[in-house]
């Protein structure tokens, strides 16, 4: 019980440093503290280090990207959703999937669930480093349905930067991942020495982070909600611009920004957990 206890005041003080400095630099708004603030706590209550620990290295890294040459994107930025601030809505997008990961691996332990926990966690770097680093790309985009150069900040747009980027975030979760896992000696969701082995965990969160980012890419070029301003023509994908409704002209209404994340960090955790099952049972 006591140790519980331990865990519990750990993990929510832990959060909070996390959180609080992130609102204060700017990182995260008032709501997405808030909701960075129950996620971590229940996850370093769930799960072990590796699993808390590739969260933080997944918020830290994607922070620290978003303010570096910020003054260099704030123009590709501002016709996107939301800007630098994330809030409750891109947290919960970005690692509420992680957190049911967790949870089940608690409830029942099996690496597949490890593994498509570290899918979901690469993606969503891979795509965060995407975004911040392949915006600093001094070529044109290419939109991934037609091959056609479309503008800086376009949904669907990919550079090679930007690929080269989310294969590094990928790699970063799996390396990271490796690294707690050594420190920590094993845990129990950690059984398998397979499951702990640097070239599986490296290969592992590269397809997952990929996979998961080019999905991203595609479901933000087909299905994702677009609109157009009527006083400057941007197009966007936020609803209302120049102080004024805009008009949809593309995808569904309810596909926003952060349900095409979260969508794609699924897909980058069934990618990851599939090559880990085979991997297991086959190798
Ligand atoms: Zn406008």
């Amino acid at each position: 019980m006591s140790y519980l206890w331990m865990d519990g005041i750990i993990g929510i003080s832990g959060s909070l440093l996390i959180a609080g400095a992130a609102y204060w630099k700017r990182s995260l708004s008032a709501s997405g503290a808030a909701a960075a603030v129950v996620l971590g706590s229940a996850m370093y209550m769930l799960g072990s280090a590796p699993w808390f620990g590739t969260l933080i290295a997944f918020f830290i890294s994607s922070s620290l990207l978003s303010k570096w040459k910020r003054r260099r994107k704030a123009e590709a930025e501002s016709g996107y959703a939301k800007g630098g601030r994330r809030d409750a809505g891109q947290v919960l997008a970005n690692g509420g999937l992680g957190l049911v990961l967790c949870g089940l691996a608690a409830l029942w332990p099996h690496n597949a669930w490890w593994f498509a926990y570290l899918g979901v966690m690469a993606t969503v770097t891979a795509d965060t480093w995407a975004t911040e680093i392949g915006g600093l790309s001094k070529r044109m985009p290419r939109f991934i349905l037609t091959g056609r150069e479309v503008p800086p900040g376009t949904s669907g747009g990919i550079t090679p930067l930007g690929l080269a980027a989310s294969a590094a975030g990928g790699l970063f979760i799996g390396f990271v991942a490796w690294s707690l896992g050594e420190l920590q000696g094993g845990g129990e969701l950690l059984g398998q020495d397979t499951a702990r082995s640097l070239p599986v965990l490296l290969g592992l969160c590269l397809a997952g982070g990929i996979c998961g980012s080019l999905a991203d890419s595609w479901l933000g070029a087909v299905c994702q909600a677009m609109y157009r301003c009527k006083v400057c023509g941007k197009d966007i994908e936020k609803n209302r611009h120049c102080e004024a409704e805009a008009v949809r002209t593309r995808g569904f209404n309810w596909m926003t920004n952060d349900v095409v994340n979260a969508i794609s960090s699924l897909a980058g955790g069934l990618i990851s957990a599939l090559m880990g099952f085979l991997y297991l049972t086959v190798i």
